[in-house]
């Protein structure tokens, strides 16, 4: 008798059992699996991205060992890995879960035609979306330029379902050896970095998989959402879900969060539930913009904008980068990123705003960096937020909205709590000059911020540099 050939499933940006149509359907098809993913350097970018993602696949393979099976783990061009698998395996069908960035979508489209071609079922299922891309549209069939009406029609094209559970009695097919030469020990799959080791402060904030982000959805929920929509803008009070990178790498679907936070709504009829779902249609928003603009991380939505003298400043871009501008909360800010591959949104804001406006310098660099150190880094959120806050995108804050870094400080972190946790050169400073170490001179508390940079700007002049260059473009 021919040994069974094994269905395929190909896990990308979908690390989880539960709510994972792709795996639900394979396990449906009565053939053994045989999970497996692909390191593609066209597909993975940023340092903070790969350690994520090694830990991530550690912990999908826990929970495979757990049930018998294994994620076997390959390194190099996804369309000849896949030839291969397909080939020394004699799999029939393969399973995966869709991607909608622009290189996934042209690899995936490829690879499926090939298999097509050679008689193999490809089974793809929607990813890390409510709605698909580019299902949400205006009634002339064009993509939405504008949240609020994107979020309304997004929200009734959802339809609300009880979210997959793990599928039982997974069985799994061994890899050939011919493979297993060319398949990662899970020891090391060389996405860690070791010199110099500057993951130190990842790995003490966050544990990438699915458990964890169950259990930080359930410590979510158990919080009243009413105090989410009143406190998310202060940083210092930590009130957000946390849930991005768990999203970012499909620990946790939006899906089953929306389920959540129905039944708590419904439960405890909560204010804030309203609120929350809506940053969940931001995040759909972005994607729907990266499917119609492919280039959103890389042109101005705003034509106007690519005439504007952006400055080439090493050292502003560097005191940005380390958190050494002399304004507390967007040191704090760049430093908490640079500590634990995160920051608060409102601080996200305020340090976007400052770069591209009182540092004059080009919204892109930001977005370069942030791709490289944010753990929940993905291409459309990024890129959305970045032309949103530079004003250079569709519905954007409008350039000439220049946030005072100052007085961000003073409303949204008025203690100094965040900015104390994050410079402790200022930590023992008096509350009233906590926003403005400059203005302390010899006062107490005062010794102990040495090292502490000046203002690389005055507010006043740097904004109004901004608002000429604005100006400027606008005239011409
Ligand atoms: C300049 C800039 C760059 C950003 N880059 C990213 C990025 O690369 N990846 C990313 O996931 N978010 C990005 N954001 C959006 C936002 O800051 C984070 O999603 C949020 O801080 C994550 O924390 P949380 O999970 O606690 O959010 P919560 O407030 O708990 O929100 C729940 C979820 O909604 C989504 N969400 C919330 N706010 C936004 C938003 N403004 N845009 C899109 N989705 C949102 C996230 O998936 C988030 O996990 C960026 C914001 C700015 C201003």
């Amino acid at each position: 008798m021919l040994p069974i050939s094994p269905a395929l499933v190909w896990f990308r940006e979908d690390f989880r059992l539960a709510d994972n149509a792709a795996l639900s359907d394979a396990s449906r098809c009565g053939a053994p699996l045989l999970c497996f993913t692909i390191l593609d350097d066209a597909h993975i970018q940023g340092a903070a991205v790969r350690w994520w993602l090694d830990g991530a696949l550690h912990a999908l393979n826990a929970q495979l060992q757990a049930r018998g099976g294994k994620l076997h783990v390959f390194r190099g061009k996804s369309e000849l890995i896949v030839r291969e698998i397909v080939q020394k395996t004699g799999a029939q069908s393969i399973f995966w879960n869709r991607r909608y960035d622009l290189p996934g979508r042209q690899t995936d489209a490829a690879i499926k035609a090939e298999l097509k071609n050679n008689g193999i079922a490809v089974h793809s299922h929607i990813g890390a979306l409510l709605n698909e891309p580019w299902t949400v549209k205006t009634r002339s069939g064009a993509p939405f330029q504008v949240f609020k009406p994107f979020w309304r029609e997004a929200r009734e094209l959802f339809l609300p379902r009880s979210p997959l559970a793990v599928p039982s009695g997974l069985t799994f097919a061994s890899l050939p050896a011919a493979l297993s030469e060319v398949c990662f020990n899970p020891d090391n799959y060389s996405l860690r970095p070791d010199c110099p080791d500057w993951a130190v402060g990842l790995r003490e904030t966050w544990i990438p998989g699915e458990e964890e982000a169950h259990a930080l959805l359930d410590s979510f929920m158990s919080r009243d959402l009413t105090a989410y929509a009143t406190s998310r803008d202060f940083p210092g009070e930590n009130t957000s879900s946390h849930l991005s990178p768990y999203l970012r790498f499909g620990h946790i679907t939006p899906a089953q969060v929306w389920h959540a936070v129905e039944e708590k709504a419904h439960r405890d009829s909560e204010a804030g539930a309203a609120k929350f779902l809506a940053e969940l249609g931001w995040r759909e928003f972005a994607w729907s913009l990266l499917f119609a603009h492919d280039d959103l991380a890389t042109r101005n939505l705003r034509p106007a904008f690519d005439a504007m003298p952006w400055r080439k400043d090493g050292r502003a871009l560097k005191a940005w980068q380390t958190g050494r501008t002399g304004y507390p909360l967007v040191d704090a800010g760049m430093r908490e990123l640079w500590h634990t591959g995160w920051m608060h949104n409102r601080v996200r804001m305020v340090v976007a705003s400052f770069l591209v406006k009182h540092l004059l310098i080009d919204w892109r660099e930001g977005e370069r960096w942030f791709a490289d150190t944010l753990v929940d880094y993905d291409p459309a959120s990024n890129a959305m937020n970045w032309q949103w806050n530079a004003g250079t995108g569709v519905e954007s804050a409008p350039y000439f909205r220049v946030m005072n870094p100052v007085l961000q400080s003073q409303k949204f972190d008025p203690k100094g709590v965040y900015i104390r946790r994050w410079v402790p050169e200022l930590a023992s400073l008096p509350d009233e000059f906590i926003h403005t170490p400059w203005e302390a001179g010899e006062t107490s508390g005062n010794e102990s911020r040495q090292g502490y940079p000046s203002p690389i700007v005055d507010h006043r002049e740097a904004r109004d540099r901004a608002l000429a260059a604005w100006r400027d473009l606008r005239a011409d």
